[in-house]
């Protein structure tokens, strides 16, 4: 076990060693962590859905129907008409013929790339692209070609130079880390002239941004150029479970051969009526939407003004660069002190040298929050002399 003991001193050497926080209450703008009540900027419960009552009543309705335990994978007898309507409510909300839910996101991408490429295809990924689909290439097998984040020229170069007949772009919708969006015009444009498949993971898009919350590729108005679309429900839709939507043709192929579909037990009934009825929750309430972008519009104007490196985004993740991580552990930890949760974001999550404070909104928080929050951030980052005071 020397490897385990040298790898953690490493980490906590380096101050990247990770603890976990437990969170006592719900997801909502005030949570209880060891007691102490803060202001909960780090949650990926962007519409506030987490705590909503007609999510409660759709799972509880669930679990009188349909009990607890799905008792089964999806391919054996896990699948209720519950995964049947949601499937089907989820391809009508990406505007495609057909789509698939997974337990997890991480377990989409696993099983959709490693189903799709072998050793004979070149996957070409954003450099800043989720862990779970830089896992799913490795695990493919497939020639990784990773090209500078949201970087046409070199997406270009390298297609250029590394294209073979079976190739596929894959990139994020919207970057977790970093609250920046892909360019989806130019990459469907570049996919198209090359005839390479184009793969987007929607994760933070999905319910965001887009006609009734489906997505960037909506934003960008090019939802039917993208043959895969992939994404999560455990985030803006505040339930669990990943998805992929396309042509018929695909999704049968991924319920026949992607081994994270397949040998998984399929999700309970109530995660499924949960992200049914948020579906229906966002596609029709799209003040709910808006008022969470005009919020962070607003938000990111205030932290600017005060000085701080903030990157301009039309998404609710905003970020504070502060660039050192032991800094940013710092103006984290300081932050919790005086009760306001905002994480900090370091290697190997971001580069070395772009360590950032991730501050994620909420559609449910108030202006008193966001203005107790904006005070606090203030004071300690005079105090670090991250802006001047
Ligand atoms: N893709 C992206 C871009 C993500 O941010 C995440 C979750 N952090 C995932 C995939 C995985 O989704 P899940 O949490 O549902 O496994």
């Amino acid at each position: 076990m020397r490897q385990v003991t040298e790898r953690l001193d490493q980490a906590k050497k380096d101050k990247l060693f990770r603890k976990l926080k437990y969170i006592e209450t719900s997801q909502s703008p005030k949570v209880r962590i060891a007691g102490k009540d803060v202001i909960l900027f780090g949650s990926n419960n962007y519409l506030g859905l987490c705590n909503d009552p007609r999510l409660k009543q759709a799972a509880i309705s669930a679990i009188n129907k349909y009990g607890v335990g799905s008792g089964g994978s999806r391919l054996t007898t896990g699948s209720s008409d519950l995964h049947k309507r949601l499937e089907k409510t989820l391809a009508s909300f990406k505007g495609t013929e057909a789509s698939l839910v997974f337990n997890t996101g991480y377990m989409a991408n696993i099983g959709i790339i490693t189903a799709l490429c072998n050793k004979s295809w070149v996957i070409f990924s954003d450099r800043l692209n989720h862990a779970s689909i830089i896992d799913g290439c490795v695990l493919s097998g497939a020639k990784l070609i990773r090209y500078k984040h949201c970087d046409i020229d070199d997406l270009t170069q390298k297609i250029n130079k590394y294209k073979e007949v079976n190739s596929i772009i894959i990139t994020d919708g919207i970057f977790s880390m970093t609250g920046d969006v892909a360019p989806l015009h130019d990459i469907v444009k570049l996919a198209k002239q090359n005839d390479i498949l184009t793969m987007i993971d929607d994760a933070h898009g999905t319910g965001v941004l887009g006609e009734n919350g489906s997505g960037t590729a909506s934003h960008f108005g090019v939802s039917n150029q993208i043959d895969i679309l992939m994404g999560t429900l455990s985030k803006a839709v505040a339930s669990e479970g990943g998805y992929v939507a396309g042509k018929d043709e695909l999704i049968e192929y991924f319920k026949n051969f992607s081994r994270s579909f397949i040998y998984s037990t399929a999700l309970s009934p109530a995660v499924i009526a949960t992200s049914i009825k948020s579906l229906e929750i966002i596609e029709n309430d799209i003040e709910l939407r808006m008022n969470l972008l005009s919020m962070s519009n607003w938000f990111q104007k205030q932290l600017r003004d005060m000085g701080f490196n903030v990157p301009e985004t039309i998404t609710p993740i905003i970020t504070i660069l502060v660039k050192d991580p032991e800094r940013a552990i710092q103006f984290s930890e300081s932050l919790l002190e005086e009760g306001i949760y905002i994480p900090a974001i370091r290697p190997p999550t971001v580069p070395k040298d772009k360590s950032l404070l991730r501050i994620s909104l909420m559609a449910t928080h108030s202006q008193q929050n966001l203005d107790e929050a904006l005070k606090k951030i203030k004071s300690i980052g005079q105090e670090l002399q991250l802006i001047g005071g």
